[in-house]
């Protein structure tokens, strides 16, 4: 088993969705088996974070081609990297970059892409969510080729990723590939942003986060006092912000923020698959939900079955009796 794990950056630092696919990687084989990849016009920084980490290895792909994202220039370049190291697997978080040329990159070497992942079992057997997350899918490789797997944001915890202590010994190869301006036929405009982030949620310990059952843009303070008690943020499901109650973001889910706190309280949100995919990866997951049966509560570790007007004034105030 060898596993290629592409990493990508945004503003010169590697994303979070990047390591918690090497946390996925690291399911499949040990750290030593695991070459990880950054690409770009200048790699050095990028690569010596990626050395920090369990991996076996390190290589640079580097060209002034390659200093922004294209379809064509990440595809050539793969390919031409993959057929050298010829690796089992090639792991990729599951980002709005992957799905845009991940695909195309498979298909040209006879493959497809197992996206979206969620869990890997021993195998390796991959699984994938179907029909808006009612159904698990299972997936195995023939083991003709290499197997391409994206890992959806969220599902692996990037906090079991023990940094190495000894970053210098990790080696550090680079691969230049052939590849000509002719051959790239788009021109790069501006990368797509779900939402706005003044507010990042993602490095914040703990969060207070509100679903349509607050009912009314009035009643938020009840929730903010909580989230206050508690040292939180204040988030929200989509029709909150859609309905403008607090800024788009604010939103927690695929079209939102993915957050992964210590601590994620869900006062009246019922758990539709489009924003647990934005919080399932958080340490401590408390519902507080009048529904019993409602779907956050398979995420739950902590679930409150009842109405949030009344045990959301009652948990305020047992908080600030701890406190005192
Ligand atoms: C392409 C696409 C992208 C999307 N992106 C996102 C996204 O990024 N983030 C996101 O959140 N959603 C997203 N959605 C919307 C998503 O499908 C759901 O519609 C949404 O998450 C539901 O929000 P909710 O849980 O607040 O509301 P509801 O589903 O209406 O749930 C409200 C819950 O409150 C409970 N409740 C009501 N009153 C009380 C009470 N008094 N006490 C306790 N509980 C009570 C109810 O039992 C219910 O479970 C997206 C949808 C699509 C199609």
């Amino acid at each position: 088993m060898s596993v290629l794990l592409v990493l990508e950056e945004s503003n010169g630092k590697i994303k979070r969705a990047s390591w918690e696919a090497l946390a996925a990687a690291l399911r499949l084989g040990p750290a030593e088996s695991i070459t990880a990849v950054v690409i770009g016009a200048q790699t050095q920084e990028l690569a010596a974070e990626a050395a920090t980490k369990r991996v076996g290895k390190v290589v640079r792909v580097e060209h002034p081609l390659l200093a922004q994202y294209t379809a064509d220039g990440f595809c050539i370049t793969l390919h031409q990297l993959i057929q050298n190291e010829s690796p089992t697997q090639v792991v990729f978080p599951h980002t709005y970059q992957v799905r845009d040329y991940v695909p195309a990159l498979a298909c040209r070497m006879g493959q497809m892409l197992i996206g979206d992942v969620v869990a890997i079992e021993d195998g390796p057997v991959f699984t994938r969510q179907l029909m808006q997350g009612r159904v698990n899918g299972t997936y195995r490789h023939n083991g003709n080729g290499p197997c391409f797997v994206s890992v959806q944001a969220g599902a692996f915890r990037a906090d079991g990723i023990d940094e190495r202590p000894n970053a210098a010994s990790t080696p550090i190869a680079t691969f230049t590939p052939t590849i000509d301006a002719t051959q790239i036929r788009t021109r790069p405009g501006a990368p797509f942003r779900g939402s706005a982030q003044t507010v990042d949620l993602g490095s914040t310990q703990r969060i207070v986060s509100v679903g349509r059952g607050i009912k009314d843009a009035a009643n938020l303070p009840m929730a903010q006092e909580l989230a206050t008690a508690l040292g939180a943020e204040l988030a929200a499901s989509r029709p909150i912000c859609d309905n403008g109650w607090l800024p788009m973001e604010r939103q927690v889910g695929s079209s939102g923020q993915t957050v992964a706190p210590k601590l994620y309280l869900a006062v009246g949100i019922s758990g539709a698959i489009q924003h647990l995919v934005g919080m399932k990866g958080s340490q401590c997951i408390v519902a507080i939900n009048k529904d019993p049966d409602a779907p956050i509560f398979e995420v739950a570790d902590y679930g409150i079955v009842g109405d949030l007007f009344e045990v959301v004034p009652a948990l305020t105030e047992a908080v600030k009796a701890a406190k005192e």
